[in-house]
């Protein structure tokens, strides 16, 4: 179900907890402002996603309300975490699925990064 991206950040979601370390996650890269871990139910070869360290329920609420240091941080990051994985070369795609029409199931902001493969269509027929 997409999230309602209006309501509070919740603590509780999950990845709030896979940054608390309370539940694992198969980690590829972190530093001060974000953390990088692989999709649990891949959509390409290589699907990683990268999230902010701070409270942001979605790219709505990171843009309006994170500091420049933040959302830099955070940029660099998702473009170094596609560099490592060995994607700058081949090409990539990044998504980041925003509140009811964008399907956004998770309440903290991600990015993924798809790669390993050709892509076509940006966005499948309804
Ligand atoms: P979105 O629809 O953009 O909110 O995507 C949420 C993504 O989180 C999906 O691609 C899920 O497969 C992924 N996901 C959900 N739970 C976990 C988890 N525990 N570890 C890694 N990825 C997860």
């Amino acid at each position: 179900m997409p999230i309602d991206p209006s309501l509070p950040y919740d603590d509780n979601n999950i990845f709030a907890r896979i940054l608390r370390g309370e539940i694992p996650s198969r980690k590829v890269y972190e530093d001060e402002y974000a953390f990088a871990f692989h999709d649990i139910n891949p959509q390409a070869p290589v699907h990683l996603l990268v999230i902010p360290k701070g409270r942001y329920v979605s790219w709505d609420d990171f843009s309006a309300k994170a500091s420049d240091s933040e959302i830099a941080g955070f940029v660099r990051a998702v473009g170094e975490v596609a560099r490592q994985a060995g994607l700058s070369e081949p090409g990539y795609r990044l998504l980041a699925n925003m509140g009811g029409h964008g399907h956004q199931e998770v309440p903290h902001l991600h990015v993924h990064i798809f790669g390993g493969r050709q892509f076509r269509a940006m966005i499948p027929p309804a």
